[in-house]
């Protein structure tokens, strides 16, 4: 099924993200997590590709196993920076044959060697030649891309990051999926300029439920994301004990969540990192908002 049509269906819904193995001996017990994900019947699942593409193949393996098994729709991401042209184009007949109907089109982010290199030389500098790519192939996916509440690290304002987002929509994203981010109001100040530029497509607010103290530099180095005080104090209060940090970051999620459901936000993706407890405790949390109670 076409994620396009469950986002602009204009009911609260919940989808979920997993990330594939990085090795062959991981594969059995990733796939016991996302199937226990899966079980909870989310209204999709993505999957992760992982950087520079070395687990492209588990990507598309796990997208495979939940639709068959749970016949849940799934999002395959696909990066392709520095990748080349016959690369790319393998993978998405990859996609293709794999009966993928839905991709996340991005760019990937650059590793210290990429940084300095010739990338006048690469055939895909941004995620908007991948689009291109994927409207010109002969599968009819339904494209998704990444956009920044908070700006992409690297553009130099947020009014040029929303002059490419828009170009990138207008190339053929049918939706897009925002970075993690802990204020909601961020969210909605983004949405009303992205509406005033004339971006109209469904987007689904990434929710990152934070249940380990050590998560937080790491979120904030891939993000860059605001943390509101009242999330800083949660994580110095509760970050030493593992349960009670865990509760905490459930619960900063649900409410993040409620508070987007209440404001008229139906789509909403939870960064569930293979946790299906976690997964499980969030949806329960908002099971009567979602029809599952
Ligand atoms: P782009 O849309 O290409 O934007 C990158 C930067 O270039 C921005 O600053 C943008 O403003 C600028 N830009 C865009 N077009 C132009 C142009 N024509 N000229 C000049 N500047 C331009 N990474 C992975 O490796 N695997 C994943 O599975 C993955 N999943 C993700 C899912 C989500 C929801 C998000 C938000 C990110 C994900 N990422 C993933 C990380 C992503 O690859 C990085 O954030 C990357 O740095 C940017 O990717 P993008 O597709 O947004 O890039």
């Amino acid at each position: 099924m076409k994620i396009k049509k469950i986002l602009e269906a204009g009911v609260p819904e919940m989808s979920f993200e997993v990330f594939p193995p990085k090795t062959e001996s991981a594969f059995e017990s990733v796939q016991g997590a996302v199937r226990e994900i899966a079980a909870l019947r989310p209204s999709f699942m993505s999957v992760t590709y992982g950087a520079g593409g070395g687990t492209s193949q588990y990507t598309l393996d796990i997208a495979k196993d939940i639709k068959k098994a749970f016949g849940v729709p799934m999002l395959a991401h696909l990066t392709c920076v520095s990748s080349t042209k016959e690369s790319v184009r393998a993978r998405i007949e990859a996609m293709k044959d794999a009966g993928i109907e839905n991709v996340m089109a991005l760019r990937g982010d650059l590793t210290p060697e990429m940084e300095g290199a010739d990338r006048s030389r690469w055939a895909y500098r941004y995620a908007v030649d991948l689009i291109r790519d994927l409207k010109e192939s002969s599968a009819d996916f339904c494209i998704g891309g990444a956009c920044y509440p908070e700006v992409h690290p690297e553009s130099a304002n947020q009014k040029e990051d929303i002059k490419y987002l828009k170009e990138k929509v207008d190339a053929g994203v049918d939706f897009l999926t925002t970075q993690m981010f802990f204020d909601n109001n961020l969210l909605y100040s983004f949405l009303y300029k992205i509406r005033e530029a004339g971006i109209t497509v469904p987007v689904v607010a990434g929710i990152m439920p934070i249940t380990r103290a050590t998560q937080v530099a790491r979120a904030i180095k891939l993000s860059g994301s605001f943390m509101p005080h009242r999330f800083v104090s949660l994580v110095d209060r509760f970050g030493s004990d593992p349960d009670a940090m865990k509760q905490a970051g459930i619960a900063y999620a649900t409410d993040q969540i409620i508070d987007l459901y209440a404001n008229g936000i139906t789509n909403v993706h939870v960064y569930s990192m293979n946790q299906p407890d976690v997964a499980a405790k969030i949806q329960a949390n908002v099971s009567a908002i979602l029809g599952k109670a």
